[in-house]
């Protein structure tokens, strides 16, 4: 899996900040964006809005993500996310290749399937070789490849789509490779808007769990993952 943070809003904690004082201000734009600034007003009109959930203004920053080698069971579950935009490689017009790749989950690698696994997809990929060389349609040829085949896609999400986003996605609860993409996105747009994004995670970063699991203890391990003191890969 690579995670890419391909662009995003220039200064949007900035961007975010003149938005949340033109709410409460009777002059004109221009005059607004042109004040400076400094990064503790930044904060304290973040924090603001945050704990008013006045969250508007997190819309005027987005942030756009290149993202490779993940499994179409991911993207699929990533573009229930209606708040966003993306753009994924096609299976009509893409022929995927013998050696494309797929993602292996660990409990299957480690367990006594791995081998028909394996097989099961390279005789999957043999059969749809065969059969755009015979000119079935790819359109149509893609229907027997499985959830596993690796997908790129491009996604853009604002600031407050990608905070629900990390909610739901961060949190044990969720399915671990879309999981593990999330935090890879958190940690990469942590560096260029840390303020927006220092509480941002799964609820229970904020004190509540929104699943109600009173027996989770991800909290902890999460927790160490963002200090560095864990790896996805430890897991
Ligand atoms: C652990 C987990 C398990 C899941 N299991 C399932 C499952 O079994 N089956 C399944 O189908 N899905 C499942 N989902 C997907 C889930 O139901 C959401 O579709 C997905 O997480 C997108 O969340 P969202 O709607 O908040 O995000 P977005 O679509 O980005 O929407 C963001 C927010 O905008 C608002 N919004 C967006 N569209 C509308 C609308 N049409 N009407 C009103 N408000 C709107 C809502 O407040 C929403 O929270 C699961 C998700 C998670 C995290």
């Amino acid at each position: 899996m690579k995670v890419i943070l391909l662009s995003h809003t220039a200064e949007p904690e900035k961007q975010i900040a003149l938005a949340a004082n033109l709410c409460y201000s009777n002059t004109d734009i221009m005059e607004i964006s042109k004040k400076f600034y400094s990064k503790e007003q930044q904060e304290k009109l973040i924090n603001i809005l945050l704990n008013n959930n006045h969250l508007s203004p997190f819309e005027h920053a987005s942030f756009t993500f290149g993202i490779e080698g993940v499994s179409r069971a991911l993207s699929h579950q990533l573009v229930r996310h209606r708040i966003a935009s993306y753009s994924q490689q096609s299976q009509r017009y893409v022929t995927m290749k013998k050696d494309v790749p797929y993602v292996l989950p660990l409990s299957i690698a480690k367990s006594k399937y791995k081998d028909a696994f394996v097989k099961y997809i390279d005789e999957g990929k043999k059969l749809y070789d065969l059969m755009v060389k015979d000119g079935i349609p790819k359109e149509d040829a893609r229907y027997l490849l499985t959830n596993a085949t690796c997908t790129n896609i491009i996604v853009t999400m604002n600031a407050r789509a990608l905070l629900n986003f990390f909610e739901l996605r961060c949190c044990q609860h969720a399915q671990w490779e879309i999981r593990k993409m999330a935090f890879i996105m958190l940690a990469e747009v942590k560096k260029v808007a840390p303020i927006i994004f220092r509480d941002a995670g799964p609820s229970c970063k904020r004190g509540f769990c929104r699943e109600n699991d009173n027996k989770c203890s991800w909290f902890n391990i999460f927790s160490r993952l963002e200090k560095q003191d864990l790896n996805m890969q430890d897991l």
